[in-house]
């Protein structure tokens, strides 16, 4: 088994078109493809138009029809915490994330470069990393109660520019009580995703979530999908090998498939 739900294409910020993804996916060996473009964001040019939306959703779903015999491919969307969707339909899946904290009127992102994150760490939250963390987390959890996401995204993007731990220690008590917190109120709603985005853009060496997270979500039962958060057809796959072993170390056993209408755990020795 082989799938990859959280992918970008150039309807929104990716580089390559959905039919190139999908011939790399097949390439690949992938079982299932999903698509997972930017929901419009008004200040955000890297998200989808309304009329890209319905121009991506016209495109993917005659991909999906003529993939068919080869790729199981659904029609997603990446929803984000700043403009909830206000429907799902006709979406089979939504990611939920954030991606930038509001202060006095001012959206910034938090995962554009690590400048922008000392600006806020600085300007707006006195350099007490502890306000960044907790303004970020409750940000993360307005998608608490929001039938409509699936899967929660990348849960601790707040750590992308974090690899040298300069803003805060991974294993930070503040700062890993208020992520587990999330977790537990995530637990048992949403899947959350390990996802490897961060490795091809060279930002990362290991995937969100943290390793101890991981753990802690497993203790917790809570179920997880492998995902590359890809923006070019090539890292469709990035790092999945070793985040698999990642995966199994922390003592999952299992992984969420989608089969175009639910999640269906699956053995995770299925996957490769
Ligand atoms: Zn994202
Ligand atoms: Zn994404």
């Amino acid at each position: 088994m082989r799938q990859n739900l959280h992918t970008h294409s150039t309807w929104c910020d990716g580089k390559n078109t959905t039919r190139e993804m999908a011939e790399a996916a097949v390439e690949k060996g992938f079982d299932v493809l999903g698509f997972s473009g930017h929901a419009c964001v008004p200040s955000w040019d890297g998200s989808m138009s309304v009329d890209d939306t319905r121009a991506y959703v016209r495109e993917v779903l005659e991909l999906k029809e003529e993939f068919k015999d080869r790729l199981a491919v659904y029609l997603g969307i990446e929803a984000d915490t700043e403009n909830r969707l206000l429907f799902k339909e006709p979406f089979k899946f939504v990611i939920g994330s954030c991606h930038s904290l509001a202060h006095e009127g001012v959206r910034l992102a938090v995962d554009y470069n690590r400048g922008i994150s000392e600006f806020m760490l600085e300007n707006w939250y006195r350099n007490d990393y502890r306000i960044f963390v907790r303004e970020y987390f409750r940000e993360v959890l307005k998608m608490k109660d929001w039938d409509e996401v699936d899967i929660v995204g990348h849960i601790d993007l707040i750590t992308k520019f974090n690899e040298d731990e300069s803003f805060f220690r991974f294993d930070d008590p503040f700062y890993v009580k208020e992520a587990t917190d999330a977790i537990d109120a995530f637990a048992g709603r949403k899947i959350l995703e390990v996802n490897t985005g961060a490795i091809a853009r060279g930002y990362r060496t290991s995937p969100y979530p943290a390793k101890n997270l991981l753990q802690y979500m497993k203790e917790k039962n809570v179920r997880i999908l492998l995902s590359s958060d890809c923006h070019n057809a090539r890292d469709l796959d990035c790092f999945f090998p070793e985040a698999l072993e990642l995966i199994r170390s922390c003592g999952y056993t299992s992984m969420a498939v989608f089969d175009g209408k639910e999640f269906r755990d699956t053995d995770i020795r299925e996957f490769r």
